[in-house]
């Protein structure tokens, strides 16, 4: 962007005093974005939430000879830990990642900003590595692949590969050295109770105002978008991308609807998202 100004040249004293006063106020603009810059980035840090479905109270501990600042989760609310969804405790880039003597099969998320989440002794992944996942979504299935005596998640935080204090809706938890002592319940994925977290993925994915191809679109999605799936029905046969299917997403805060092709979901129908 160029600009011009024309400074006749009776005014060329002011225009000095001007440039000086300019140079001043440019200086004192910079050191105050000097000092706003710090705590932005004190705050870089992804508000987590807890690594397993919404509803779900869970025990942890830290226990003697756990590498880094590790906890380990197993279920306290009467359910059973093998086979629990795991889920991305922030948005992130997820990692398939298998350590068979140690971690087992694991992901790992990169939120960005030097942070990481590890969830390690999955039974299954659930997403493929390089996926973008949304906080929420399940990422792997609890499970004891690996050095374990049984299920359960060993969730980690870390920043520039140091673990960190985990932190959860920004708390520190403690760090009991056995189960029963302290607890979470976790309020990831619960949204507004009326929808389920995806991302998306592809490029310029219009929205739609229904289910169909020849109904007006209503936004598009220059990229991978974080998305609340409020329900899902059958409409036009959308074939895209190598894949072919006619179940559509209600987006909640797009307001209308794009193919599930676009959801990073390897099943056509999203499995627990309602029907519209
Ligand atoms: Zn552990």
């Amino acid at each position: 962007m160029q600009k011009t100004r024309r400074v006749p040249k009776t005014q060329g004293v002011q225009s000095t005093r001007l440039k000086r006063f300019a140079a001043t106020l440019g200086a004192l603009l910079a050191a105050t974005i000097g000092m706003i810059v710090l705590p932005v980035q004190a705050h870089a840090e992804p508000t987590f939430k807890a690594p397993f479905p919404c509803g779900q109270k869970w025990t942890y501990a830290h226990f003697s000879g756990e590498v880094r600042r590790a906890l380990d989760f197993i279920r306290a609310d009467g359910g059973t830990t093998n086979g629990t969804p795991v889920l991305a405790s922030a948005a992130g880039t997820a990692t398939r990642l298998s350590e068979p003597g140690g971690a087992g099969n694991y992901i790992a998320i990169d939120h960005g900003g030097g942070w990481k989440t590890y969830y390690f002794h999955l039974s299954a992944y659930s997403v493929p590595s390089g996926a973008q996942v949304a906080q929420g979504q399940q990422i792997g299935v609890t499970g004891s692949t690996g050095n374990t005596t049984g299920p359960h998640i060993h969730y980690e935080q870390l920043l520039n590969g140091v673990g960190q204090t985990i932190r959860i809706n920004g708390t520190a938890l403690p760090y009991p050295s056995s189960y029963n002592q302290s607890y979470l319940t976790s309020d990831n994925g619960c949204g507004d109770g009326t929808g389920t977290p995806y991302m998306t993925w592809g490029t310029d994915v219009r929205v739609h105002a229904d289910a169909t191809l020849d109904s007006p679109v209503v936004t598009t999605l220059p990229g991978p978008t974080s998305v609340i799936v409020v329900c899902q029905k059958q409409g036009d046969t959308v074939t895209a991308e190598g894949y072919t299917n006619n179940w559509w997403s209600k987006l909640r805060d797009q307001g209308g609807f794009i193919t599930n092709i676009y959801i990073n979901d390897p099943n056509a129908k999203l499995p627990g998202v309602p029907e519209c």
